[in-house]
């Protein structure tokens, strides 16, 4: 009984041994695998023997159908007959000519775009970029052709890695195809993919490849661009001196219907700016000394599709909001967090880098949501304090709306980090950014004593037109919205009332030099334009027609009046 007993434990014993064994091994090997826990597979994964022959050949059908040398140096490249009509064709439906793409080296050369004196800059930076490449449905030819231009311009000691992150796209070809690509044509180089499982959008795909990144500097690059030559050591170099700067190199265009590399000359380049209704645009370089300059020009936003940053500084100031869904806003999130909060941005004017723009996005968005509102919503509620009011007049019904979602976190970092008021940085950083309601003689609706008021007729903010008469709206709605800055514009964001042949009166770009932009409201309520001497008249301008301007006299059509009136300026 006692021997049994003594056996049976030993038993006992025995098994609970080979089960910690079991369970050591268990862990051990799982630490060597693959990581698997946020749905993504790391490093491309090997492609069976079978699919291998698959993959080959069409490799090699596609390889001998690419025409040598189309499109070198940046030339606009064409095709002649069916392919030049498939091409037109696919234009319209990718917003690309991906027929070209397919015919044109994925290595072509591209001529140097620098201005010549970038040349005598002797760079010699000690830090390594990881380069991430992030894609939802892109052409296979466009993405390799990125690939290989970051490992054709980029010398190796400064290049850690690339990492590529895929969108759970639906493509065919950017699976196993890429994979055997990878495999076969760019073995020797360090090529990682990130293989997303459910669509995360480019915010929370970049942050995917941030993650794994291992070099000191992170690059960004969208999936159809082409570095040209020298473009990393200027942006790496500028990190090394001061890792709080977030860089982009200038953004050539790649056009999209013949491959061509075009730049603006190679002086001429423009910063990031911003509207009201929260959309990036381009703005002219603010500072005369920085014209010409060919050190980095400082810039209050930036595109976002490109840029560098240092790894652990993008960490530190906040990386990206991870509730932003989709595309955009978040290179306005980041370009006010990284001022506000002690970092700085700038355009390196010695880093080139070429990208297609786009006329459309070829993808959709599931669920079609607005992300772009939402995601700027979520931005203006954390970064631009009272100033986000401009941007709810553009987009009232997201100003309370659930959809935005919950900001504490985003909140609590912009606390941590002690960050600077929007208003510093409209002061300190963009200076020009004409605020509607700031340091103005008069703002709001002008309306006539028919409730008639000035009306932009929704114009847009970069188009020319005529300054129109609409009957008021019971609020006020940015088409109605004008101001009488400080210096006699009658304006609105960018567009300032400009009288044409001493009559006409259009909306047309500010240019700040007075003359026919020049105006002076009188306490009786006339607008008058000495230039033309003459007044701003609603007679006998029909609703949705344009205004002009006639000899001044007491006239009721000569009478406006502004929702606000500023004596103090
Ligand atoms: N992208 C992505 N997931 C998405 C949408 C876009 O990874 O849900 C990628 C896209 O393939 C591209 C980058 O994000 O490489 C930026 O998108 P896009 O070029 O369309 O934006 P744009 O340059 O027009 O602002
Ligand atoms: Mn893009």
């Amino acid at each position: 009984m006692l021997l049994k007993c003594i056996r049976l434990k030993k038993i006992y014993a025995r098994c609970i041994f080979i089960l910690i064994i079991i369970v050591c091994l268990v862990i051990i090997t799982s630490q060597f695998l693959p990581k698997d826990n946020q749905n993504n597979s790391y490093k491309h994964s090997k492609v069976s023997n079978n699919l291998s022959q698959i993959f080959e050949k069409k490799l090699r059908d596609y390889e001998s159908r690419i025409i040598p040398n189309l499109g070198d140096n940046g030339e606009a490249a064409f095709l002649d007959g069916k392919d030049a009509r498939d091409g037109e064709k696919a234009l319209k439906k990718f917003a690309l000519n991906t027929v070209l793409s397919d015919r044109m080296p994925l290595n072509r050369k591209l001529r140097d775009p620098r201005n010549k004196k970038c040349k005598d800059f002797a760079y010699d930076p000690k830090l390594k970029a990881s380069v991430i490449v992030i894609f939802y449905n892109e052409l296979l030819s466009v993405v390799l052709r990125t690939v290989w231009s970051v490992i054709l311009q980029t010398p190796g000691k400064l290049l850690e890695e690339i990492i590529l992150v895929d969108d759970a796209s639906t493509e065919e070809s950017l699976k196993g195809l890429l994979d055997y690509y990878l495999e076969t044509r760019l073995k020797e180089h360090r090529i990682k993919i990130v293989r997303i499982k459910h669509r995360l959008g480019l915010i929370r795909a970049r942050l995917q490849g941030a993650r794994i990144a291992q070099g000191d500097v992170l690059i960004f690059l969208d999936a159809h661009c082409e570095a040209t030559v020298g473009w990393a050591e200027p942006l790496l170099s500028r990190i090394e001196e001061d890792r709080t700067a977030v860089l982009v190199p200038i953004i050539d265009v790649i056009e999209a219907t013949n491959m061509a590399y075009s730049t603006n000359g190679d002086t001429t380049f423009q910063v990031g700016g911003f509207s009201w209704s929260g959309h990036f645009t381009w703005i002219d370089i603010q500072e005369e000394k920085d014209k010409n300059k060919l050190t980095p020009v400082k810039s209050p936003t930036m595109a976002g599709g490109l840029f560098a940053i240092e790894r652990n500084f993008f960490w530190d100031i906040g990386s990206y909001d991870e509730q932003m869904d989709g595309w955009g806003g978040e290179n306005l999130e980041m370009s006010f967090r990284i001022w506000q909060c002690g970092g700085r941005l700038e355009t390196v004017p010695c880093s080139r880098v070429g990208h297609v723009f786009r006329d459309f996005h070829p993808y959709s968005f599931p669920d079609n949501k607005d992300t772009h509102g939402i995601n700027t919503a979520r931005l203006a509620h954390v970064w631009m304090d009272d100033y986000k009011r401009f941007f709810f007049m553009h987009q009232p019904g997201l100003e309370n709306n659930p959809i935005v979602g919950d900001l504490t976190h985003r909140k609590q970092l912009r606390q941590k980090l002690r960050c600077k008021p929007f208003k510093w940085y409209l002061d300190n950083v963009y200076p020009e950014k004409f605020i509607p309601d700031e340091n103005v003689f008069a703002w709001g609706q002008a309306r006539t004593e028919f409730e008639m008021c000035l009306d932009d007729l929704q114009l847009g903010d970069d188009k020319v037109g005529p300054l129109g008469l609409y009957q008021c709206h019971p609020f006020l709605a940015m088409s109605q919205y004008f101001s009488i800055s400080q210096k006699g514009e009658l304006r609105k964001e960018n567009t300032c009332a400009e009288v044409f042949n001493g009559y006409d009166v259009q909306l047309t770009a500010c240019h700040g030099h007075q003359r026919e932009q020049y105006w002076i409201l009188f306490k009786n309520g006339s607008i008058y334009n000495p230039a033309v001497r003459k007044c701003l008249s609603s007679e006998g301008v029909d609703n949705g027609k344009g205004v002009k301007v006639e000899d001044c006299k007491d006239s009721v059509y000569q009478r406006w009046t502004f929702t606000n009136i500023n004596n103090t300026v």
